[in-house]
C-alpha cells in the first residue's frame, strides 16, 4: 500500500469506533438520543429521551443538526437546559452532526467507489407526477429514472442508493418482526440531496457506528427507516444495531405530537411529572415521591421491554 492509500485508511473514521466497555471488559448496553434541534423538547421527544435512557447501561447524546435549514435557533441549548432539569446524567458531550460531514463524505465516496451510489437529475415534482402507485406508507417508491444514467442535458442534483427487491427485516425488541421491500416500497433513496446536504439515513447509521451505539431505542415513526439504514450497514460493513421502536405520542388530533403541530414544551417548573408521564406512557410507574432523578434511576432498575405498549401510535393523554 503506498503512503497516500495507508493515510486514507488511517483517517478512515468508519473504522474508528468508540468502545464502550465495563471495568470488568464486560460490553455495555450503549444507547443513544438524537433529537434535532428544531424546537424545544415536548412530550413526545422526551418519551424517547426516556426510553432511550432507562433501557441502557451507558447513554450517549446526539444533535442531529445537518438539516441546517430546519435547525431552530437556540433549540439545542434549551432541549439541553431541559433533559438537566429533568436530572438526564451522561459523561460525553453530545456529538453534533454539523461536525461530521468529512466522516458522511468519506462513508459517501466509499459506496460510490462501490457502485452503490448515482447521481439523479429528477425535481420532486418530476418523482410525485410518476406514475408509481403509492405503497401503503403512503411514500411513492423513487421509480428509478436515473439508475441508468441522467438523462441528456440534464445535471445532477441528489445522489441516490441502490436497492434491490429484497426483504430486509429485523426483529424489533417492541414492534416484533419488520420486513420492507426496499425495492417495492422506497426504492433507491437520496444520500446526498441537491441541497448538498447528506442525507438523514446516512448520517445515522455513520454516526450510531461510530458512537458504538448497540441498541437504538427510538420511536416507532422512524420503524420504516430501519431496514434503510441496515442496508447501509451491510453495505458499509457496519455492525447491525438492536432496534426497539416505542409507540409515538400522540395529540387530541390523532397526529403525532411534533414541533410542527406546536406541541407544547416539557413544562421546566415540573419536571419530575413530566417524566413521570413520560414513565408511564411507557408503562412503568415509578413509586411516588421520587425526584425526576430518581424515577429514572427506579426505571433503569426495573425497566422492562416488554411492558411497552406494542403499538404504534399512542394518546399522549391528559
Ligand atoms: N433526529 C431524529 C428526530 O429527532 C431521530 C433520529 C433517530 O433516532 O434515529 O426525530
Amino acid at each position: 500500500m503506498d503512503s497516500a492509500a495507508a493515510k486514507l485508511v488511517a483517517r478512515n473514521t468508519l473504522t474508528i469506533r468508540m468502545s464502550h466497555t465495563a471495568p470488568d471488559g464486560k460490553n455495555v448496553v450503549v444507547g443513544r438520543f438524537a433529537p434535532s434541534p428544531t424546537g424545544p423538547l415536548h412530550f413526545g421527544s422526551l418519551v424517547a429521551a426516556v426510553a432511550s435512557y432507562v433501557s441502557c447501561e451507558k447513554w450517549l447524546l446526539r444533535i442531529e443538526d445537518i438539516d441546517t435549514p430546519r435547525n431552530a435557533p437556540d433549540a439545542t441549548d434549551s432541549i439541553l437546559r431541559t433533559l438537566e432539569r429533568c436530572e438526564f446524567v451522561w459523561q460525553e458531550p453530545p456529538l453534533y452532526q454539523s461536525a461530521r460531514l468529512d466522516a458522511y463524505r468519506e462513508a459517501f465516496e466509499q459506496l460510490k467507489r462501490d457502485g452503490l451510489v448515482y447521481p439523479c437529475g429528477c425535481t420532486r415534482a418530476e418523482i410525485a407526477d410518476s406514475a408509481v402507485s403509492q405503497t401503503n406508507s403512503g411514500e411513492r417508491p423513487y421509480p428509478g429514472t436515473c439508475r441508468g444514467g441522467i438523462r441528456a442535458g440534464r445535471s445532477p442534483r441528489s445522489w441516490r442508493m441502490r436497492v434491490e427487491a429484497e426483504d430486509i427485516g429485523f426483529e424489533d425488541l417492541i414492534q416484533g418482526r419488520y420486513a420492507q421491500n426496499l425495492a417495492g416500497e422506497v426504492g433507491d433513496f437520496v444520500l446526498l440531496r441537491a441541497d448538498g446536504i447528506f442525507g438523514y439515513q446516512l448520517a445515522v447509521v455513520v454516526d450510531d457506528a461510530f458512537q458504538g451505539v448497540t441498541h437504538v431505542m427510538r420511536g416507532a415513526d422512524l420503524l420504516s427507516s430501519t431496514p434503510r439504514q441496515i442496508w447501509l450497514q451491510r453495505a458499509l460493513g457496519l455492525s447491525e444495531p438492536v432496534y426497539a421502536h416505542h409507540p409515538v405520542a400522540t395529540g387530541r388530533d390523532g397526529e403525532k405530537l411534533s414541533k410542527q403541530n406546536l406541541a407544547e414544551p416539557v413544562d421546566l417548573m415540573q419536571p419530575g411529572e413530566a417524566v413521570r408521564r413520560a414513565l408511564r406512557f411507557l408503562n412503568h410507574e415509578p413509586p411516588e415521591g421520587l425526584a425526576p432523578g430518581g424515577q429514572l434511576a427506579w426505571a433503569k432498575a426495573h425497566w422492562d421491554t416488554g411492558r411497552v405498549p406494542k403499538v404504534r401510535t399512542l394518546s399522549a393523554g391528559a
